[in-house]
């Protein structure tokens, strides 16, 4: 694949006979624009965290079914639609490189890959299946039909206690060494004999999971391989900032600046700290009131945070200020301190607006003794994490739910539950982002507030016009 910076591509993958749902086993020789790299690379990781997110909540194979046709739809068009195959494979091709690169990074990328291969699979026509399976070359071959009268009977068994189609004569069934396809023997969904599987064309898909699974996995290991000996250095003015970043690129809403919910003064700010902060920020927020001090990534973390929240510079600085000086005076903050600030706010250095921290960057970051940033359902000790939640007003049924996803590392879905069991109601699109947990939070709790007054209202009108038997009383003696 050869990355260009002219506007043009040479030829697409569907013009060279590639079938509807590629297997990605070569990268193709197609020129890609530098800014298609990337875009493309995002697009697919929407999809990617997308998948994740259903699976982690736990989504049924028919409700996956339905997400990944909706995720796929909404990010991976193109305004051509011979291109919708090259955004395909560029896009795969450019996270091959992305999540090549450590081992926590390739198993995410396998199983989500995996996972998008699986439900696209059923997705496809019989027959666009069927080019799948003669592309993957399998060397399984049908049960005839004299085997089949053999063993109708038990297939017929196997088929009624999973609820299938009854099988019938013309019905394709094929003979599989049963090691692969262990999740079908796991799932008894298979009938077994003689260390053979017999799997009907409709379970086919896990067979091709299996293989697409083996491919990638291999295929990852030679791609760090050239990664670390080769693409890293020779890239490095080029695409390896690009690769570097997308692993922990936010792919949600800007939360740069805070303007949905209008400014947070300082007066306002314990009181969302408790409400509205979710458990890295208020972590944070606690150690800074605390111990007056919050070091270098600390302040960042935070100083983001409160930047998208809409704290004003000039609150932001009276914030910091009146925090550090306790501890290591007025004069030493203007100094040392004051700058930085001003520096996330964009007003000094190069005068970048910068952005708050999404959860995947938080995640990614290694906070080391005495540092409190970082995202405490990674960092933190159980004992602490379950501390913290009973502070925030978890039940202790809520709290093992959420040490479940902790324990699976789930993090963000933690922080989801988290979320859910402080507010009483479900948040579906999931924590991505510390300020969409704020945003999502002052949203309820203000129409929270609306409903209340409303009904207080509606109490008033109601006390007018139908007033206490005692009121009646004293109106008519
Ligand atoms: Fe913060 Fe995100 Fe971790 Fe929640 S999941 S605590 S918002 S970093």
């Amino acid at each position: 694949m050869e990355i260009v910076r002219r506007p043009q591509l040479k030829s697409t993958a569907i013009d060279r006979g590639v079938p509807t749902l590629p297997l990605y086993r070569s990268a193709p020789s197609l020129e890609v624009r530098l800014e298609d790299f990337e875009l493309y690379a995002i697009d697919r990781l929407r999809v990617l965290t997308g998948i994740s997110d259903g699976l982690s909540r736990g989504k049924r194979p028919e409700e996956m079914e339905k997400l990944v046709a909706e995720l796929w739809k909404a990010n991976m068009r193109h305004p051509q639609a011979s291109e919708v195959m090259n955004k395909d494979i560029i896009s795969h091709f450019v996270l091959r490189l992305v999540y090549c690169r450590t081992e926590d990074l390739r198993k995410w990328f396998l199983s989500m890959e995996t996972a998008l291969f699986r439900y696209r699979f059923r997705l496809q026509t019989a027959e666009a299946q069927r080019a799948v399976l003669a592309e993957f070359q399998l060397p399984y071959k049908a049960v005839t039909t004299s085997e089949f009268e053999v063993i109708k009977d038990k297939l017929t068994l196997v088929a009624r206690s999973i609820n299938q189609t009854l099988p019938t004569a013309d019905a394709i069934f094929y003979k599989v060494p049963f090691q692969e396809v262990p999740e079908l023997v796991a799932g008894r969904r298979v009938f077994l004999s003689d260390g053979y599987a017999y799997v009907a064309m409709n379970q086919v898909v896990s067979l091709v999971a299996t293989q697409f699974r083996s491919l990638l996995s291999k295929a990852l290991t030679l791609t760090n391989r050239k990664w670390m000996s080769t693409i890293r250095e020779q890239e490095k003015d080029r695409l390896t900032p690009i690769v570097e970043a997308l692993s922990t690129s936010y792919v949600g809403p800007d939360y740069s600046v805070g303007r949905e919910f209008g400014e947070v003064s300082l007066k306002d700010i314990d009181n969302v700290a408790k409400s509205s902060f979710p458990l890295c920020m208020r972590h944070l927020f606690d150690k800074l009131r605390e111990d007056h001090h919050l070091k270098h990534w600390g302040r960042m973390q935070l100083g983001l945070f409160l930047k998208g929240v809409g704290l004003k510079l000039d609150d932001a600085l009276a914030f910091w200020k009146a925090e550090f000086s306790q501890k290591v005076g007025a004069e030493r903050f203007d100094k040392e301190y004051a700058y930085s600030i001003r520096h996330n706010y964009g007003k000094e250095g190069k005068r970048v607006d910068y952005t708050p921290y999404s959860c995947q960057k938080i995640i990614s970051l290694t906070p080391s003794v005495g540092d409190h940033h970082g995202c405490p359902y990674r960092h933190f000790s159980e004992e602490n994490i379950r501390a913290a939640l009973c502070k925030m007003g978890v039940n202790s049924g809520g709290v093992e739910d959420v040490m479940d996803k902790v324990r699976h590392k789930h993090y963000q879905l933690a922080c989801t539950l988290t979320f859910e069991a402080i507010h009483g109601c479900p948040n579906d699109a999931g924590i991505n982002h510390p300020n969409q947990y704020f945003s999502d939070s002052q949203k309820i709790l203000k129409s929270k507030v609306k409903c209340l007054r409303i009904s207080f209202l509606l109490t008033s009108v109601i006390d007018l016009e139908f007033p206490p038997i005692s009121t009646v009383h004293s109106l008519h003696p």
